[in-house]
C-alpha cells in the first residue's frame, strides 16, 4: 500500500499520551490530523504509569514548570468532562487533594523548606500545599503505621485511570475525524515541498506540519529535523493488589486506590535503560515501604505488577522545543504525560496550531542545556 497521497494538515508521530491529548486538541482547532503509531511492542510510558494528576513539588528549581503543572491541573476538571461526555469514556479523575508521608525528621526539614521556597510560585493564587502534623493526619487517613510523623497536603491533587485517557483521546481522535495509523513506526522524516513526508514501511504520509510525540523514539526520529531530544529512561516499578473496600481517601506520591477498589504501589527509580523487567527486591522494597506508611496493606495480596520506563531529560522538567532549521517541526517529551494531558490538549495544542510557543512554555526549550 502506498499513501503518498495522504496529506494533514498535521502529522503527530507517536499515540501515547502526549501524542495523543495534543492529537485531539489540534482537531478542536479544525485542523487535519493523522496521527503515525509504532506497534505493540513498543516502550510505551502511557500504559505503565501510576495516574496521578500531581501539583505539589513540582518545579521547584524551574517555576515555569510549577505554573504550567498548575495550569494543566486545572484545567483537568473541565477536560476529563468534555472528554467523558464526547467519547463515553470517563478517565475516571477524581480532585481530593493528595498527601506526601513524611517519615523522618530530615524529609519533614525538607518538604517544608521547599513549601517556603515555593508557596509563591503562583502569584496570589499560591502553591496549596501545606504541611500537617500527625494529628491531622490522623483525621484525613485513619490507619497509618507509628513511622508516619507528618505529611504534605496539596488541595489540587488528584488522579486518573491512565489507560481510560488514552482509551478516550484515541476513541476522541477518530471522533473529530483524526486519522489514527496503529502499525504506522515512522523510520525516516525529511522535508517534502513546505511541509514533511514521514515514511513507515508500508508508505509515507505527508504533513503541513509535524509534530514528535513518539517518547523515547524521539531521539532517534529528532534530529532527522534538526531537533535535540536531551532524554534518557528510567525504570519505574508498580504493583497492585486485590480489590478491598475503600481505604484510602486520597492518593499519596507512592499509593493510591483506584475507583476499582485496587491499590496501586509504586514507585521505584531505576537506572536500568530501557529494561521494563519487574525485579523482586525492588518489588519488596517498594512493598516494605507502602507497609511501613500503612500497615494494613500487609494482609493484601498482590496481583499485578510491571516496570514501565519513564521518559525523563536530566533536570527532569519537559523538553519542548519548535526546530530552526525546519519550520513547522515540534517535539515535546515530558515525565506526568497524564498530569500534563490538560495542557497539552488545550493551551499546547492552541500554540502549535498557531504555530508559535508562547513566552510561558519556552523555558523548556532544550537551550537550558547548552552550558551545563
Ligand atoms: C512508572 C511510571 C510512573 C509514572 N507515573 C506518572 C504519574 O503518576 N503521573 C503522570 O502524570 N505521569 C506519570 N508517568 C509519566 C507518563 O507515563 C509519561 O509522561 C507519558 O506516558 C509520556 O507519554 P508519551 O506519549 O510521551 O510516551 P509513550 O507513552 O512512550 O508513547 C510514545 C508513543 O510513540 C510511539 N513511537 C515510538 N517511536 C515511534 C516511531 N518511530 N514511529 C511511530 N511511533 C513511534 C510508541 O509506540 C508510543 O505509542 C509515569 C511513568 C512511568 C514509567
Amino acid at each position: 500500500m502506498n499513501n503518498n497521497s495522504i496529506t494533514s494538515d498535521v502529522l503527530v508521530v507517536g499515540g501515547g499520551l502526549v501524542g495523543a491529548a495534543i492529537a485531539w486538541g489540534l482537531l478542536d482547532r479544525g485542523l487535519t490530523v493523522t496521527v503515525l503509531d509504532e506497534g505493540d511492542i513498543a516502550l510505551r510510558a502511557s500504559r505503565g504509569n501510576f495516574g496521578l494528576v500531581w501539583v505539589q513539588s513540582k518545579g521547584d528549581k524551574m517555576h515555569e514548570y510549577a505554573r504550567w503543572t498548575r495550569r494543566s491541573a486545572d484545567l483537568w476538571p473541565d477536560f476529563a468532562e468534555h472528554l467523558a461526555e464526547e467519547t463515553g469514556i470517563s478517565p475516571s479523575y477524581e480532585k481530593p487533594g493528595g498527601l506526601h508521608f513524611i517519615l523522618s525528621e530530615e524529609e519533614d526539614r525538607r518538604v517544608h523548606a521547599q513549601h517556603q521556597r515555593m508557596h509563591n510560585v503562583n502569584g496570589e493564587r499560591g502553591y496549596g500545599a501545606e504541611m500537617l502534623d500527625r494529628r491531622q493526619l490522623d483525621e484525613l487517613v485513619p490507619g497509618l503505621g507509628p513511622e508516619v510523623i507528618s505529611g504534605s497536603y496539596c488541595k489540587h491533587d488528584g488522579h486518573a485511570n491512565p489507560l481510560l485517557l488514552l482509551r478516550a483521546l484515541h476513541r476522541g481522535l477518530g471522533l473529530r475525524g483524526g486519522r489514527y495509523i496503529p502499525d504506522g513506526r515512522v523510520e525516516t522524516l525529511e522535508r517534502d515541498g513546505d511541509g514533511f513526508r514521514a515514511t513507515t514501511s508500508h508508505g509515507s504520509y505527508l504533513g503541513g506540519r509535524i509534530v514528535l510525540a513518539a517518547g523515547h523514539g524521539n531521539k532517534v526520529l529528532g534530529p532527522m529535523l534538526g531537533l535535540d531530544v536531551p532524554i534518557h529512561p528510567e525504570k519505574g516499578e508498580i504493583l497492585v493488589t486485590e480489590r478491598v473496600a475503600p481505604l484510602l481517601p486520597m492518593p499519596t506520591h507512592v499509593l493510591r486506590q483506584t475507583n476499582e477498589g485496587t491499590i496501586m504501589i509504586g514507585d521505584s527509580h531505576e537506572n536500568t535503560g530501557y529494561s521494563t523487567d519487574s525485579v523482586t527486591p525492588v518489588m519488596s522494597g517498594i512493598a516494605q515501604y507502602a507497609i511501613r506508611c500503612f500497615p494494613a496493606l500487609r494482609n493484601l495480596r498482590v496481583v499485578r505488577s510491571w516496570g514501565a520506563v519513564r521518559i525523563l531529560s536530566a533536570d527532569g522538567f519537559p523538553v519542548y522545543q519548535q526546530s530552526t532549521d525546519f519550520s513547522g517541526a515540534y517535539t515535546i517529551n515530558c515525565h506526568s504525560g497524564v498530569t500534563l494531558a490538560a495542557a497539552h490538549a488545550g493551551p499546547l495544542a492552541r500554540m502549535i496550531a498557531e504555530g508559535e510557543f508562547e513566552p510561558e512554555i519556552t523555558a523548556f526549550s532544550p537551550r537550558r542545556f547548552d552550558h551545563a
